[in-house]
């Protein structure tokens, strides 16, 4: 089969939790391997929700093998990302990363001739922006936001509720702790 010419790209692929990005992701990373690319999935260490295990692994339980990387330290896996000759890299949970740090890592695999697919949070329990999501989507070459479904009204929900576990930004958790929600639904947990 012909392809198209090696070309560095960043897709972005933004919602709340439970709106399908890792569904996704793991739905590409079969029909991309199937075409014959080479794929590599990082997420950051902080994601242990499913008992960190190498795995990307979504609300309804697709998986799919992935690099866990420190969060504070992504550009630890840029040289051996470039000598495995991967074709596709796929970052979910992108807001966990250090900002700087994981848009940098993002430029130079695109530079390099890498498809970038990084998937995130764009807003966080107070509806801020959160980490380096905002910042990858004005970047992007290609652009997904994905909806999920509001837990009170049932309509479109582009926020995540916290329902307990704290006031830190960073709260990591499923549904025990978190649903979707629309703008007016949406409450900030106090
Ligand atoms: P994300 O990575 O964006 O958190 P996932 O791909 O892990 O999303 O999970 C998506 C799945 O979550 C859906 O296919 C559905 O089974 C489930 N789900 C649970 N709550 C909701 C909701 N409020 N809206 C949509 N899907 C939901
Ligand atoms: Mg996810």
């Amino acid at each position: 089969m012909k392809r198209s010419k090696k070309k560095g790209k960043l897709t972005v692929i933004a919602g709340p939790m439970f709106s399908g990005k890792t569904g996704k992701l793991v739905a590409m990373v079969e029909v991309f391997t199937r075409m014959g690319y080479k794929v590599l999935t990082v997420k950051p260490s902080i994601d242990n929700r499913y008992g960190a295990k190498s795995e990307i692994h979504s609300h309804d339980n697709k998986r799919s093998k992935a690099i866990i990387v420190d969060g504070q330290k992504p550009a630890t896996i840029v040289e051996s990302i470039l000598s495995s000759g991967a074709n596709k890299v796929i970052l979910d949970e992108v807001q966990f990363f250090d900002k700087r740090k994981i848009i940098d890592v993002a430029l130079k695999l695109k530079a390099a001739g890498i498809h970038v697919i990084a998937a995130g949070l764009l807003y966080d329990y107070q509806r801020k922006p959160f980490g380096a999501t905002p910042d990858l989507l004005g970047l992007a070459d290609e652009r997904l936001e994905l909806f999920a479904i509001c837990q009170r009204c049932g309509s479109l929900a582009r926020h995540t509720e916290r329902l307990k576990g704290g006031k830190g930004q960073v709260v990591v958790g499923a549904a025990d702790k978190y649903i979707a929600v629309c703008e007016s639904d949406h409450k900030i947990y106090r």
